[in-house]
């Protein structure tokens, strides 16, 4: 049979409430908190889930205008918003298999290696470079750097990034230093370190352009970013069944939880397949307004059981909110506040307000 366009439409039983205004609030207190530094953002692994086109479109309007990707089609994504108005880096750098697309894109790719330079050198189009100054992850070592001064490189953003900026740790001067180091043999048109926790480190770490990711998004890992910084995403999900469980009970997969006395329960539309991961057995919890309803059991793959004795009036068909405050869930699963918000799944119907 076709599929006619006249098919029902089917309602979804999961959303994800996103706040357009806190997010905008969030990049606004970052670039504040940058001082002279001008804040880009960082929309890779599709905005941290919640949609790099939404994000971008949001962030520009507010003046951002500089975002980093992972990839180039990450890159390619967000071009159509983009070109003409906002540079884009793209943070994994440059292979072979990307020049093609790299060499007719308006991204820039940030250059890693030595292989990279060479390979960029004879493009005649801007690059960023990242300088390894002991994350060891991507970057060129400052020893190495004296190599790539003779290679005809445009240079805009030259970059560090910071292992360990949410913690109060040596390795962030000593970062800083050997990053000062590498800016005296290697110069751009800006210079940049700082992610979201970098921001909080204060203005020895903001240079020209700052890279905040997850605090746009609601992330806090440092307690001078706690109170400024607002949740952007709230998945919330429908009850399906509400039951009675009497004393001695057991609920959901390997009998993750024994009722002590008779009490009611919902199951809700969302499990570890929208990202909602088994860190939140018997830990997580919903909201019906304000009243706080535990989750109990094991989380499933489409559903979880939620006590409601503390609001009896809920029903099939009625909805509830997810606690998804990122450091608190994050304190609840055992999750990093970064795995939360990028594993949102995909069966959430993306709302924004
Ligand atoms: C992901 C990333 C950022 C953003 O980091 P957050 O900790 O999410 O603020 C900045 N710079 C680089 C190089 C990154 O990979």
């Amino acid at each position: 049979m076709p599929i006619s366009d006249a098919l029902p439409a089917i309602p979804p039983c999961a959303k994800l409430k996103l706040d357009g205004d806190a997010l905008v609030a969030n990049w606004k207190t970052l670039n504040d908190l940058s001082g002279k530094a001008q804040a880009g953002a960082a929309v890779k692994a599709d905005g941290y889930g919640l949609g790099a086109v939404e994000v971008t479109r949001r962030l520009l309007e507010a003046g951002c205008r500089d975002f980093f990707v992972a990839t180039w089609k990450e890159a390619r994504q967000i071009a159509s918003l983009t070109n003409g108005n906002a540079a884009v880096s793209v943070l994994n750098g440059i292979r072979n298999e990307d020049m093609a697309f790299a060499m007719q894109s308006d991204a820039k790719p940030v250059l890693n290696s030595l292989e990279q330079v060479v390979r960029w050198s004879s493009s005649g189009r801007p690059c960023d470079l990242m300088i390894n100054s002991g994350m060891n992850r991507l970057g060129i070592n400052v020893d190495d750097l004296p190599a790539i001064n003779a290679a005809p490189l445009i240079i805009d953003l030259v970059m560090s990034h910071l292992a360990s900026a949410d913690e109060d740790v040596p390795q962030n001067t000593d970062q800083l230093e050997d990053y000062k180091a590498g800016l005296e043999i290697v110069s751009g048109k800006r210079t940049s370190l700082a992610n979201s926790a970098g921001i909080a480190l204060g203005a020895d770490y903001h240079f020209d352009c700052t890279r905040p990711g997850l605090s746009l998004y609601g992330g806090v890992q440092r307690a001078e970013l706690a109170g400024h910084i607002k949740q952007v995403a709230t998945p919330q999900a429908q009850i399906l069944q509400t039951r009675r469980l009497h004393s001695g009970d057991q609920l959901g997969y390997n009998a993750g939880y024994t009722a002590k006395r008779s009490h009611d329960i919902a199951i809700i539309a969302m499990g570890y397949a929208d990202g909602y991961l088994r860190g939140f057995s018997n830990t997580g919890r919903f909201f019906a307004d304000n009243v706080a309803l535990p989750v109990l059991g094991r989380v499933s793959m489409d559903l979880v059981a939620i006590d409601i004795s503390a609001a009896p009036q809920l029903g099939e068909g009625h909805w509830v909110n997810c606690d998804y405050n990122l450091p608190n869930a994050s304190a609840m699963s055992g999750l990093s506040q970064y795995e939360l918000i990028t594993g949102l799944g995909q069966r959430f119907s993306h709302e924004w307000g």
